[in-house]
């Protein structure tokens, strides 16, 4: 098939037997049900903008691995300017759904597990490279949507996984058997992983020798034996349950959501093993992983604030105050923010390099930096568009008592700012600017940027690994003048 149209893609996650509860209750219809379409939505925009000529050439490459033309989102990078293209791409979605798209974490995770199993291979004399590589090859061919599943719940963070009290805490094999394993455990904030037809799953942190049981690393179908999924809350997520939702929704068509995936004994082939025990890659999984995903956070995150920036240059005008100069410049300011992270993400992509396995890979330094900055620019972004946007978008009445025979017409005649501006469009877009900075999308755009991809002190980390800080000395020696005394 290559490549799915989007009511195909519909068509086959109804297909799916996914074990999804919400509110204590086990959801009958995932497709259907008001709080999920919405982020349903965002993921197929994945495949609709995929059928269109003019975003084919950011949306499509041609298959390394079959030749066939795919979803780039199921490509494995071959060059810089594929880096530069996702990051692209990754902005164009931002602003077409206003809200998380999901369907990252699995092209940055099939990336990652390419790679690592080639070194794996050559390290060990074993065959996961080879096994990965037929397995992408059939999600490439099917133009399934796979979720990379890495975070674990790890209990008392002070503790390895073979310390804690529960052995569970990370995700874990307790059960070898001769046509494959059975593993057990749980991954947080698992993001689209409703709207995915597969899970990719990877030890969340680097391994010692003793937890070889931990080291592990599969793919199994999303509504495999044993997988259960615990959807979420997100702010003001019933509003989606409300009778015409809506005005008061903000984004009135798109989400992202984020489960608890549960794996109770779940069953996986040896054909879908990809790491079975090799503690000293897990390290190396888990920062490439990162990597890549850090850099996709100068892409998703910017489409999303550039519709956030002309809410709020809207609602200025709405107000009847886009002349003055105070909220010119605070447009100016997160334009420069904003932009700023897109730098990040392009940057770190043009200084991207060719791995051993030939995909290509974002510079590790630049990719933290990325997303340390992600950690704090939409927080200034968001702050600056509150302030446009006044209080009214935390104090409005409900759109009922808009459409209310009796209270409608004081909401019409007090809320009403410039001439020529129908109240309802201010209301719609002062509920934008709530739902991204405070409602349901602000956990894509919000808590997301401060720990997606790993919380700010995992990037210091990196930055500090990856500093190069004897060769800066070294600089500064030599233009200072000082000449090393040697014994
Ligand atoms: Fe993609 Fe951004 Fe969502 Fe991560 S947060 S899955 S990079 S849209
Ligand atoms: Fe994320």
């Amino acid at each position: 098939m290559g490549v799915m149209t989007r009511a195909q893609y519909i068509e086959s996650l109804e297909k799916l037997n996914m074990k999804v509860y919400m509110f204590g209750e086990l959801v009958d219809k995932p497709t259907e049900h008001p709080i999920i379409v919405p982020s349903m939505n965002s993921l197929a925009m994945t495949y609709a903008l995929a059928e269109k000529a003019e975003h084919q050439d950011l949306m499509l490459a041609k298959s390394t691995l079959n030749g066939e033309t795919i979803n780039r989102f199921n490509y494995l990078h071959q060059s810089s300017e594929d880096l530069i293209k996702k990051i692209k791409m990754q902005r164009l979605l931002g602003q077409k759904t206003g809200a998380c798209f999901q369907r990252c974490v699995g092209m940055d995770a099939a990336n990652a597990m390419f790679n690592t199993t080639f070194e794996m291979d050559e390290k060990h004399g074993t065959d996961y490279h080879e096994k990965f590589t037929k397995y992408w090859r059939y999600i490439q061919q099917k133009d399934y949507t796979v979720d990379g599943a890495m975070t674990d719940p790890k209990g008392d963070r002070s503790l390895p996984p073979t310390k804690q009290i529960d052995p569970d805490m990370y995700l874990r094999i307790v059960e070898r058997r001769d046509d494959g394993i059975v593993v057990r455990g749980a991954k947080m904030h698992q993001t689209g992983m409703v709207n995915s037809h597969e899970v990719l799953v990877m030890p969340t942190i680097a391994m010692r020798e003793e937890d070889k049981d931990y080291a592990v690393s599969f793919a199994v179908p999303s509504d495999a034996n044993g997988i259960l999924m615990i959807y979420g809350r997100q702010s003001c997520d019933t509003r989606k349950m409300e009778d015409n939702a809506d005005v008061d929704l903000g984004n009135c068509k798109f989400g992202g959501h984020e489960v608890v995936v549960i794996f109770d004994d779940v069953f996986v082939p040896n054909e879908r093993i990809f790491m079975n025990g090799e503690t000293e890659f897990a390290g190396m999984l888990v920062e490439r992983f990162a990597g890549y995903h850090r850099s996709s956070y100068g892409g998703c995150k910017v489409g999303v604030g550039d519709v956030l920036i002309g809410a709020a240059a809207l609602a200025a005008e709405y107000n009847g105050v886009p002349k003055a100069s105070h909220i010119k410049d605070k447009l100016i300011e997160m334009v420069h923010l904003n932009e700023t992270l897109y730098s990040c993400g392009i940057a770190c992509s043009a200084e991207g390099s060719k791995t051993k396995a030939g995909n290509y890979i974002i510079d590790m330094l630049l990719a933290n930096i990325c997303k340390q900055n992600v950690t704090r620019f939409p927080y200034e972004i968001a702050r600056l568009a509150e302030d446009i946007a006044g209080g009214l978008m935390v104090t409005m009445p409900s759109d009922k008592d808009f459409k209310d025979e009796k209270l409608g017409k004081y909401l019409e005649k007090y809320l009403k700012g410039a001439d020529g501006v129908p109240v309802e469009h201010r209301q719609r877009i002062l509920r934008l600017i709530e739902n991204i900075s405070l409602g349901t999308a602000a956990v894509g755009y919000r808590t997301e940027s401060m720990h997606g991809a790993g919380s700010p002190q995992a990037q210091r980390i990196m930055i500090s690994r990856q500093s190069n800080m004897d060769m800066k000395k070294a600089l500064a020696k030599n233009i200072a003048g000082i000449i090393e005394l040697t014994q």
